[in-house]
């Protein structure tokens, strides 16, 4: 129902947190990080309930400059600790959240993944899996199969992907569902409503439907699915937390 990401930040989980918070009056039944130092150590941590049991279940040893966020609104498999997300590929490589439905993936799941065991009830897990088996079986880069299982989908997505391979990179898509990159000096956040970032920027860049973005810490890059570079300029909000 909610989400948020950050790259380039000492606290990224404070910030992602915090961003949680500011999404909760949306209503949810359970909620996740997935945080990651880019020095090799990173953090998985979800629990069904509220944001306060996800801030007892986080460790002091949980740190990151980047990671994701997700509060979730069931819509595919019961709340519980397994269903929230992030959910991760069988491998542990890729780590993903996910606002929306995805009418079919029932079908994608038996096309190929009738060798993976998939541990949640969620439409999400196959969408994760789908970009391991395509970063695995067809030798494609983490963005690659990400575009490739993108193309693939038919429902509603707002996504935020971590390729644990390389994590001094976002990767961002959506269709129907809303999501923002937000603009920092040296760092970015992407949230799927500004209120979530607006204490950390006030410029935020909007994303369209069939559109893949790359986002590290100092910069953005979209394209559409297709490959095409796309610039677009962000606009000044005046709102505050
Ligand atoms: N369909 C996904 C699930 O049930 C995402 C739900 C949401 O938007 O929070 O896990």
């Amino acid at each position: 129902c909610g989400i948020v990401g950050v790259i380039g930040k000492e606290n990224t989980v404070d910030i992602l947190i915090n961003g949680l918070q500011k999404l909760e009056y949306r209503g949810y039944d359970s909620a996740g990080v997935y945080v990651n130092d880019q020095n090799g150590h990173d953090y998985l941590v979800k629990t069904k309930g509220r944001i306060a049991d996800l801030k007892k279940a986080i460790g002091p040893e949980v740190k990151g400059t980047m990671g994701i966020g997700h509060t979730r609104w069931a819509t595919h498999g019961i709340p519980s600790d397994v269903n929230a997300h992030p959910h991760v590929s069988a491998d542990g490589r890729f780590y993903l959240v996910h606002n929306g439905v995805i009418n079919n993936y029932a079908e994608l799941r038996d096309q190929y993944l009738q060798g993976v065991h998939l541990v949640s009830q969620t439409d999400t897990e196959v969408v994760v899996q789908l970009v391991d088996y395509f970063a695995t079986n067809e030798q494609l880069s983490g963005k690659e199969a990400f575009r490739k299982t993108v193309q693939l989908l038919d429902g509603s997505y707002a996504f935020l992907l971590v390729d644990r391979e390389d994590p001094d990179t976002l990767y961002v898509a959506k269709n129907k569902s809303p999501l923002l990159i937000g603009v920092g000096n040296g760092f970015n956040v992407v949230c799927s409503d500004a209120m979530a970032m607006v204490g950390q920027t006030k410029d935020f860049v909007e994303l369209h439907d069939g559109e893949l973005v790359t986002v590290k810490k100092d910069g953005i890059a979209i394209e559409t699915l297709a490959g095409k570079a796309v610039t677009r300029k962000s606009y000044h909000v005046s709102i505050n937390e």
